[in-house]
C-alpha cells in the first residue's frame, strides 16, 4: 500500500490516494470550440473568431455558430469526431508541462470527461482520447468517461462547466473554476490558464482549501 504522507493525511481519498485531481478535458486541457470550428471551416461554414467567446456553454442558437437545434449540434459533432477531432484538437498553452509538474509533486491526476455523450462511435472516441493524451504529453493515472462528476470524488476538481461546478459543489467537492466566459459568474477559486503562477496556486490549494 502507499505510504500517504502525513501533511496529506486530511486529503486522503480512497485507499491509496491522496491530492487526487480530477480533471475535464474539453474546456480545461483541451479546445474543442476551436476544433468544431476548425471543423466546419473546412466544410466551407465560417464561424467568426467572437464566436468562440460564447456566452454559453452550449453552442445551440449562440452567436456565429450554425445549429439552431441540438440535432444540428450533434450531428456535426458526430461528423466531426469521425474525422478525429479529439485525436487531433489543441491542446491549451502550456497544459502538458503544468500537469507534469503536479504529476512531479504527487498529484494523482485522473481525467474524468463527458466525452462519451452520443452513442455510436465510442470506441473511436475512447481511443482517439488516449491517442490524444500520448501524443500531447499529458500524464494520467486514470482516464474515466463520465457525465455523473459527482459520483468521483477528489481533494480537487477542475472544471469549465456550470452545470459541473454546480452539481459538485453541491456534494460538497472542492472546485477550481477553469476560467471561460459563460463561467464568469461563478465564485473561485478559478485560474484562467496553465501558467506556473496557476500550478503553484494549485499546489496552494491541495494544502489549504479556502473555507
Ligand atoms: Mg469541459
Amino acid at each position: 500500500m502507499a505510504t500517504i504522507p502525513e501533511q496529506y493525511e486530511s486529503q486522503r481519498v480512497g485507499v491509496q490516494g491522496y491530492r487526487v485531481l480530477n480533471l475535464d478535458l474539453d474546456g480545461v486541457c483541451a479546445d474543442y470550440k476551436g476544433a468544431i470550428r476548425d471543423y466546419l471551416q473546412r466544410q466551407g461554414i465560417d464561424v467568426p473568431e467572437r464566436a468562440l467567446q460564447t456566452a454559453h456553454y452550449n453552442l445551440i442558437r449562440e452567436d456565429g455558430w450554425p445549429f439552431d437545434t441540438l440535432d444540428d449540434y450533434i450531428e456535426t459533432h458526430k461528423a466531426a469526431e469521425r474525422e478525429h477531432l479529439y485525436a487531433t484538437m489543441q491542446p491549451l498553452p502550456g497544459v502538458a508541462q503544468a500537469l507534469q509538474r503536479l504529476a512531479g509533486e504527487h498529484v494523482y491526476i485522473r481525467i474524468v470527461t463527458h466525452r462519451l455523450f452520443v452513442s455510436g462511435q465510442h470506441q473511436m472516441v475512447v481511443s482517439d482520447t488516449a491517442q490524444w493524451l500520448d501524443s500531447n504529453h499529458i500524464p494520467y493515472m486514470s482516464l474515466c468517461f463520465t457525465g455523473l462528476k459527482d459520483s468521483m470524488q477528489a481533494t480537487i476538481h477542475i472544471d469549465d462547466s456550470p452545470a459541473n461546478i454546480e452539481t459538485l459543489r453541491e456534494a460538497g467537492q472542492h472546485v477550481v473554476v477553469f476560467d471561460q466566459p459563460y463561467n464568469s459568474a461563478y465564485d473561485g477559486p478559478r485560474i484562467n490558464s496553465w501558467s506556473d503562477v496557476n500550478v503553484n496556486k494549485l499546489l496552494t490549494l491541495f494544502e489549504h482549501w479556502p473555507e
